[in-house]
Order: structure tokens, then C-alpha cells, then sequence
């Protein structure tokens, strides 16, 4: 684990900063990570340096934070993001303080992290600095705030859904003093952005164990005060890889009012996309799905849709073979791959142009795709100017 990339270029940080007489560690998410044997997305540096003389002991920085103190340093094994020690000012708006002051010893910085299991710095050399029982917690699957949970929690409010996530992420339990907090200041969750909510439940959906986050969402009191049904047993089994298939399952749960529950959480057009497709999809194989399903539906929209299916036990007509054989068995993939266009219709029919062009289009589509039509121009001319005119 600490052999890739990312560490290694946090090793050298460290020892570049250590070089030049200050204190450095790793912190945050990756030593969590590292004692619990997870792979670490980033490995984040901290250290008594003062920004500017981080900035002086490297070439090549970037100040991407630096009024919280935040700079990256870029080094031959990556980017490492190298914060100076700090604690938090006042907080006036349930989530940012007033402003931070950079200190520099360990502790205080380790004070302001938000759970004891984040709270635990590493030394070049693996040696561990952990004053609030960080790795009794992990041991013992636990998410303890560090400190006063009534002051944190209301400091930043963030800091429950941060929790939420965490249980989801690592099937970890909270400490009861922590839990009472939440379920005393969960109405703060509304200080919150919805940009941020959104990306804490973005990585909820993508847990190991997403029943238990969502059993502590409802237990929390937090459900109350985000937008749409949360309801546990439906997520008994849910298990994905990819956040969007949380928003589309969750999405599956409201119903009628899917578009205005998800409208709340800001998903891009695209995800809101993916999701209208997967209940399209899922719809649709009530009576099981046509050509023209296999054909307007990704691969990805019709295995959710079927994935969805079977956690809800929905009375549907599951395909009977591999969604990507029937597909590559469609005469077509592709509108672009009709050998007929709208011009082409035009000349053939000698009408001016109108809505009846892309509904022949669609009818010519739709006749190919269910193999009742020749993709070839010869046939389709016929098949339009004998059968498609005709019933009109
Ligand atoms: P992830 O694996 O999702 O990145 P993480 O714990 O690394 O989880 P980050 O948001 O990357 O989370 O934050 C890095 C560290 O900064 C945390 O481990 C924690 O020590 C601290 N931290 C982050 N957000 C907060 C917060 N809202 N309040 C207090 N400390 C925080
Ligand atoms: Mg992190």
C-alpha cells in the first residue's frame, strides 16, 4: 500500500521539508486508509513550515489554498497537496471558520480534524502520533469525534454527513456520544450547500455497506431534513461501483416525484440523463424489452435497469440472454448507420419538408431495428413510398 506512487511522492515531500529542518507527516484519509488496508486516492502532507517556506524549500508549487495553507508541491513521483499546521477560527455559518491560524504544533492541527480515525498522523519513519485514539477506533470499527461532538457538529455541520459516508464506506459504527450529536443538531444539515451533500452521497452510494449508512442517516435524524425517502430495507443488498447507479436506484425509490427529489442534489444534465434512461429502461421490461429498448438504451442503463429489478423484486420479463449478445445482434447500433436520410426523403417524395420528415424517419428506424426492413436504400425506398405512404 505504502509503496505506490502517491506515498512515495509524499515520502519525498517529507523528506525534502525534514531536510530543511521542519516537521512533516502524513495525515487525514491516507493513514486511516493504510491501517485499514484500503488503497489511498490522496496521500496529504502536513507540517509546521509556514506556506511560504514550503514554497521556498520546493521548485515547483502551486498555491491552490494557501489562505488555509494549502500548497502543492509538484515532485518527480506526482503532486502532493502539503498543508501548514492550523486551527480553526470562529464559525459563524454551520460549515467554513472565520479564518484559520497556522500554528506550529501537531496536536492543535490534529485537534481540528473532525473524527479520531482522521486524526492520526504518520512519521517518515511508520511511527504513528495519534492522541485520540485513532487506531483503537479503527480497530474497533468506530467513528468517534474528536472532542466536544455537540461543539464540532455545530461548528460544521458537514461534519455528520461526513460520518454518514464514512459508515457506509467502511460498515464502521458511531460512538453513542457522537450519535446523540447528530440527532441533537441534525436540523444544521440545511446550513449545507447541496453541492456538498450531493458529493458525500455521492460516495455513500459507492460503500460497502450502504444499508448501515443509511440506517444511520435515519437514525441520526439527518433523513428528516434531506430531500426524499430514505428508507433502509430497500438498500439491504444495494452494492455498485459507480455513484450514478446510487442516484438511479435512489431515484428508482421516489416514485413519481424522482425529478424534483433529484432536481435538490444539483446532478449534472448528463446524470440526470443516465438516470431517466435506467427508469425508462426499467419500465419498459415489464413486458419485457423490444429491439427498439436494446437499441435506444446503453448496455450500462439496461443492467441497472435489471440489477434494479431484481433488489425490488419487480415482476418483470428479465432478458434471457447476455444483454451485450442481443446487442451486437441488432441489424443496426446506430441512427447514423440508416442509409436513408431526410433529404433523401424529400426527393423521393416530392413534399415540402415538415414534422412528417423525422416521424418517417423514426417509423423507417423502428422498422429496420425490429428487422422488418432492409437497411438498404433500394428496399427502404420501396418500403416507403408502398407501406409508409400508404397507411397514411
Ligand atoms: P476521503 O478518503 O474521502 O478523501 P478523507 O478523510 O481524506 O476521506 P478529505 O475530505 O480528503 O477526507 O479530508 C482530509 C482530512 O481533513 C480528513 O481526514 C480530516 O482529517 C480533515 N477534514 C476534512 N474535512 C473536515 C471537516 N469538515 N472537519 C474537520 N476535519 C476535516
Ligand atoms: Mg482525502
Amino acid at each position: 500500500m505504502q509503496n505506490n506512487k502517491e506515498w512515495q511522492a509524499a515520502y519525498s515531500v517529507i523528506d525534502q521539508l525534514e531536510h530543511a529542518d521542519f516537521e512533516a507527516v502524513i495525515v487525514g484519509g491516507a493513514v486511516r486508509d493504510a491501517i485499514l488496508g484500503r488503497p489511498a486516492h490522496d496521500v496529504d502532507v502536513a507540517t509546521n513550515a509556514m506556506p511560504e517556506e514550503v514554497k521556498s524549500v520546493f521548485n515547483h508549487t502551486v498555491d491552490i489554498g494557501i489562505q488555509h495553507g494549502t500548497v502543492l508541491v509538484i515532485v518527480p513521483a506526482g503532486s502532493v497537496e502539503v498543508t501548514t499546521y492550523r486551527t480553526d477560527g470562529e464559525y459563524n455559518d454551520h460549515r467554513r471558520p472565520e479564518d484559520v491560524r497556522f500554528v506550529r504544533s501537531l496536536k492543535e492541527d490534529l485537534q481540528r480534524r473532525d473524527f479520531t480515525m482522521n486524526a492520526i498522523a504518520m512519521r517518515r519513519d511508520g511511527s504513528y502520533v495519534d492522541y485520540y485514539g485513532g487506531r483503537q477506533d479503527i480497530e474497533a470499527g468506530i467513528i468517534r469525534a474528536v472532542g466536544d461532538a455537540q461543539v464540532r457538529f455545530a461548528e460544521d455541520a458537514l461534519r455528520m454527513l461526513r460520518a454518514v459516508r464514512f459508515s457506509a464506506q467502511l460498515g464502521f459504527d458511531i460512538e453513542s456520544k457522537t450519535l446523540n450529536a447528530m440527532q441533537d443538531k441534525a436540523a444544521d444539515i440545511s446550513w449545507i450547500a447541496k453541492e456538498r451533500i450531493k458529493a458525500e452521497l455521492d460516495k455513500l452510494w459507492v460503500g460497502k455497506d450502504v444499508f448501515n449508512g443509511i440506517n444511520i442517516l435515519k437514525e441520526s435524524g439527518l433523513a428528516t431534513y434531506l430531500n426524499g425517502d430514505f428508507q433502509a430495507n430497500h438498500w439491504c443488498d444495494f452494492n455498485v461501483q459507480d455513484k450514478l447507479l446510487g442516484w438511479a436506484y435512489f431515484a428508482v425509490l421516489q416514485g413519481d416525484h424522482w425529478r424534483e427529489v433529484l432536481g435538490n442534489y444539483r446532478l449534472s444534465n448528463k446524470e440526470m440523463a443516465f438516470v431517466k434512461a435506467v427508469l425508462g429502461a426499467l419500465k419498459a421490461l415489464k413486458n419485457g424489452w423490444t429491439n427498439m429498448d436494446y437499441f435506444m438504451y446503453t448496455q450500462q442503463e439496461l443492467e441497472a435497469a435489471c440489477y434494479f429489478a431484481e433488489l425490488r423484486q419487480l415482476d418483470v420479463q428479465m432478458p434471457q440472454q447476455s444483454i451485450q449478445e442481443i446487442q451486437k445482434k441488432l441489424p443496426i447500433r446506430h441512427k447514423q448507420e440508416l442509409v436513408v436520410n431526410g433529404s433523401d426523403l424529400l426527393k423521393w417524395s416530392g413534399k415540402k419538408g415538415g414534422p412528417w420528415v423525422k416521424e418517417a424517419l423514426q417509423a423507417m428506424l423502428e422498422a429496420v431495428v425490429n428487422g422488418e426492413l432492409v437497411n438498404e436504400r433500394q428496399q427502404i425506398k420501396n418500403w416507403i413510398e408502398h407501406d409508409y405512404f400508404k397507411k397514411e
